[in-house]
């Protein structure tokens, strides 16, 4: 049975998610994932916290990752330990994630279509986010993304990038792996994973929207 794995949740460790770290495990557990990966923006210091508290526990595993702002759109880092700074370049944030031989995986690649992500560099990542559960438009950006993964060769990976529970489930990937985090990294560097989803609907967007606006208001 391949495992089912969100590559790209944000906690509260993020400063625009409003994800409580029990509160993920609970809803990872209530859509039958085997596996999530903490990716707050720029920063490691939740994930690996969050990895150490509940990976492993109610079969649950936790990956700990960093959403990074490079100086040309977002990188996903997977099973990183230490934290990588931003606004790099794309090469310079490649070469500290496999220095820590963590995976690079271009996150919600709309960034390569605006000409901002070069493609020369497409080829040194590892996987692309082939399905981005808040993109849109959906259905275009993962056709194209698809495009991308077969001709640079990268594994396919899908992730709710969810800042809100209930958008978790939507999107998953399903890996070929054994419930384990160095099994499930081994996999995508074999290209073993199918990305499969759909886009968050709209009256959870909308939810998600107000709670915003109210985080807004409060803080005046
Ligand atoms: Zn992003
Ligand atoms: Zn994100």
């Amino acid at each position: 049975m391949p495992l089912k794995i969100d590559f790209h949740v944000h906690t509260y460790y993020s400063y625009d998610s409003f994800i409580a770290p029990s509160e993920l495990v609970e809803y990872a557990k209530k859509c039958g994932l085997d596996g999530v990966a903490v990716t707050d923006h720029d920063r490691i210091d939740g994930a690996l916290k969050i990895a150490k508290k509940y990976s492993g526990k109610n079969g649950l595993l936790i990956i700990p990752g960093v959403e990074i702002t490079s100086r040309n759109g977002h990188i996903l880092a997977l099973n990183i330990q230490k934290p990588i700074p931003p606004c790099l370049s794309v090469q310079e944030t490649l070469e500290l994630i496999h220095a820590q031989n963590g995976i690079a995986v271009a996150a919600h690649p709309n960034a390569i279509y605006h000409g901002q992500l070069e493609k020369r560099m497409l080829s040194r990542f590892d996987a692309i986010e082939v399905i981005n559960a808040s993109t849109f438009p959906f259905k275009f950006a993962a056709y194209i993304n698809r495009k991308i993964a077969i001709s640079f060769n990268l594994a396919q990976l899908a992730g709710t990038d969810a800042h809100y529970a209930p958008e978790i489930g939507y999107a998953y990937t399903l890996v070929n792996a054994e419930p384990n985090v160095g099994d499930i990294m081994e996999a995508i560097r074999k290209r073993e994973t199918e990305a499969y989803g759909k886009p968050i609907p709209v009256k959870i967007r909308l939810e998600k929207v107000i709670l915003d606006l109210k985080r807004k208001i409060s803080k005046g």
